[in-house]
């Protein structure tokens, strides 16, 4: 069992999958298949984070949750632009600022005592 651990440490074997990959190099890698699962997992968890602003007054009721200008809405979506579809369907347009995982700060969050809610069907 050492042996294997030992092995993976070493790079001979992929240390997400266990897929021999020869002699290693002496530290642990990650196969290519590997690599790019785990890329379009990434992928796959985008999320956008859709404020309203604190002089909107129009709450939206998705899913059973209202969102106002008190929450952050959270919308996984593959990609960006799909994330702003989903928005514009789910709160019809009316909603502040649209933030991606890069724009976000998130400091902000105190800025909203609800915190973040999840808006995904
Ligand atoms: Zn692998």
């Amino acid at each position: 069992m050492g042996d294997i651990v030992d092995a993976i440490l070493e790079g001979v074997f992929c240390q997400n999958c266990g897929e021999y990959l020869g002699e290693g190099d002496g530290f642990p890698v990650t196969c290519p298949k590997c690599l790019r699962e785990e890329r379009e997992e990434e992928e796959k968890g985008m999320k956008i984070y859709v404020t309203f602003g604190q002089t909107h007054t129009h709450t939206h009721r998705v899913n059973g949750k209202i969102f106002d200008c008190d929450c952050v809405a959270i919308i996984k979506a593959p990609t960006a632009e799909e994330g702003r579809a989903i928005a514009m369907e789910l709160f019809a347009g009316k909603f502040a600022t649209i933030y991606t995982e890069e724009t976000w700060n998130s400091a902000s969050i105190q800025y909203y005592p609800r915190g973040y809610l999840e808006a995904n069907p």
